[in-house]
């Protein structure tokens, strides 16, 4: 697919209590009783949704006379009914008429929206013609489980439900791909019936985050991670708290972090906390990318600011960057990317800028007040345990300070190659406990030896660690390695990995950004969160 235009023009910015976003958050309620659904309706206003869906179908001994009118009444928020089939993904297996005659028994009970699907709503739509209330909406639905269909085929789908005289238009599909989110954009930005568009599956997660970018009527927000009624649904708390719902307009810049899996990024927590903290209209997401290339083509326009990378697209991104930042180039490997305004894109490698500027300020403490000009790591023995990808940022980023670099890996073709690209020295891992020329070199851990769950483990002897004025450690699962107790023990200065884990997101807050990163927040976020 080529790029999209993604016109974003036009659309309403505000509206509604002095909201950035108009676009509701409705909460599911999907109790097997009326009290339990009561319980339900408290806590969905507690946390600060607009609208609770009434899951009618979910009910376990459904009366609908006094049910409904109890809930209706009952409910703090406005409502939406919904008595969803099994042969549209719900749960009620019952009569027909039975059902349609619940769903307008709700509208005369005050209920504020109804939910029917697509392929009763003619009938019904035409069974409540003139009856009614003012204020009263029907939302006409269709559900695809399987896939979601070219932008024509959704175009007629969104023309047939029109034509059935629905207030609001609802398509729901299911993301094989992230990219399939983008056609739903499309409708939603164009429609001019309000619509609300869902990508169900975690690949569809940006469907419902962004939904107020990009026009929806409504998203879904569970009230409880374990109580969603449909896959890839986010709870209403992340939506509100983690992705500030609220604040995301038409005209908000959307980053992100790509990478499968992903969904345990922290950086949203962060980034999305940091962009609020200075009033930045910018929204940070979770994007899990199957296929790297047709991510960038799909979302190629400016409003698509820029991303973090992680495993496993770090080197498939580098192919379609416009321009690499040339120590990223050569350690191979990106974890930041920018859009300039112009639609390029410049990749970073922000990784060994945290680590080395963690590692020179270790050295400048150590220097005293008055630390010599440039950085304290040129003419340094610089000693790098590991070749794999935490080792080349520490290798090169070492060799461009000016350190004398020394590659040790247990397996000596990696450190020779390495090695030889930084200029630098190879051995092998067993060598370095014989291995001190001199005394104040730097030893810069990169290997996983020592991380969970094989904490008791170090990479070298405690014995040879009082060759080194300082030791780093890339391993931050633990914090406090045992190759860092036993370097402050031999008196070295230690620096830690989750250094250099919160310096590259200071990094990419800068890159994206241009404005320097909130450390402070940064720093209380990740210790919290850790
Ligand atoms: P990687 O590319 O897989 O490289 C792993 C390195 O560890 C290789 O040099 C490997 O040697 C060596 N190694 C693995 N098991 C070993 C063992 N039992 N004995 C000796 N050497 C062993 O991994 P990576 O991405 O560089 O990550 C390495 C570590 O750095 C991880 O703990 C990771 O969490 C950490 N890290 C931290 C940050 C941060 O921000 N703090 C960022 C990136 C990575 P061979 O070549 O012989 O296999």
């Amino acid at each position: 697919m080529g790029s999209l235009p993604f016109t974003v023009s036009g659309l309403q910015t505000s509206s509604t209590g002095g909201r950035s976003s108009p676009t509701l958050l409705c909460t599911p309620l999907m109790g097997t009783t009326v009290d339990q659904m009561l319980i339900e309706m408290q806590k969905a206003k507690e946390i600060g949704s607009d609208v609770v869906e009434i899951r009618l179908d979910c009910l376990r001994n459904f009366n609908p006379r006094p049910d409904l009118e109890f809930l209706v009444k009952q409910s703090p928020l406005p409502t939406l009914v919904t008595y969803r089939p099994v042969w549209e993904g719900g749960q009620y297996e019952g009569d027909e008429t039975k059902r349609q005659d619940a769903l307008r028994l709700a509208m005369e009970l005050g209920a504020d929206y109804i939910d029917v699907e697509l392929e009763v709503a003619h009938d019904f739509n035409s069974s409540i013609y003139g009856k009614k209330p003012e204020n009263f909406k029907v939302i006409v639905s269709s559900h695809n489980f399987h896939n979601t269909p070219s932008a024509e085929a959704i175009g007629n789908l969104v023309a047939r439900i029109q034509a059935t005289g629905a207030d609001i238009v609802k398509i729901a599909t299911t993301a094989l791909d992230i990219t399939d989110c983008a056609r739903i954009f499309q409708i939603t930005v164009h429609s001019q019936v309000p619509t609300i568009g869902i990508v169900m599956g975690e690949r569809g997660l940006i469907s419902r985050l962004l939904s107020p970018k990009f026009g929806g009527y409504l998203t879904y927000g569970a009230l409880e991670a374990g109580a969603i009624s449909a896959p890839g649904q986010p709870t209403a708390k992340d939506l509100l708290d983690l992705y500030n719902f609220r604040l995301i307009r038409p005209d908000t810049t959307v980053y992100g972090i790509i990478g499968k899996p992903v969904g345990h990024s922290k950086s949203p927590l962060l980034f999305n906390a940091a962009f609020k903290s200075v009033g930045l209209n910018a929204v940070y997401v979770h994007y899990l990318v199957d296929d790297v290339k047709k991510f960038f083509d799909t979302y190629s326009s400016p409003d698509w600011a820029g991303c973090s990378c992680t495993i496993p697209h770090k080197e498939a991104a580098l192919k379609c960057m416009n321009e690499i930042d040339p120590i990223a180039k050569k350690i191979g490997a990106i974890n930041n990317i920018v859009r300039r305004p112009d639609g390029t894109l410049t990749a970073f490698n922000t990784d060994y800028i945290g680590a080395i500027s963690a590692i020179e300020d270790g050295l400048r403490g150590l220097n005293g007040k008055h630390p010599a000009a440039g950085s304290p790591l040129a003419g340094k023995l610089f000693v790098v345990l590991g070749a794999g990808g935490a080792g080349k940022s520490l290798a090169y980023g070492a060799a461009q300070k000016g350190a004398r670099v020394v590659v040790a890996n247990r397996t000596f073709e990696r450190a020779k190659e390495l090695a030889d690209k930084v200029g630098g020295q190879a051995m092998t891992l067993a060598e370095v406990d014989n291995f001190h020329p001199e005394e104040g070199m730097v030893l810069a851990n990169t290997t996983s030896v020592g991380m969970k769950p094989k904490i008791d483990e170090a990479p070298i002897s405690k014995q040879s660690l009082k060759h080194y004025c300082l030791v780093f450690d890339a391993i931050y699962t633990p914090k406090d390695t045992r190759l860092l107790r036993e370097a402050r023990e031999t008196g070295a200065v230690i620096v830690y990995g989750t250094e250099m884990l919160i310096r590259q997101g200071f990094e990419q807050y800068k890159n994206f950004t241009g404005l320097p990163a909130p450390e402070d927040l940064f720093r209380q976020l990740m210790e919290k969160h850790a």
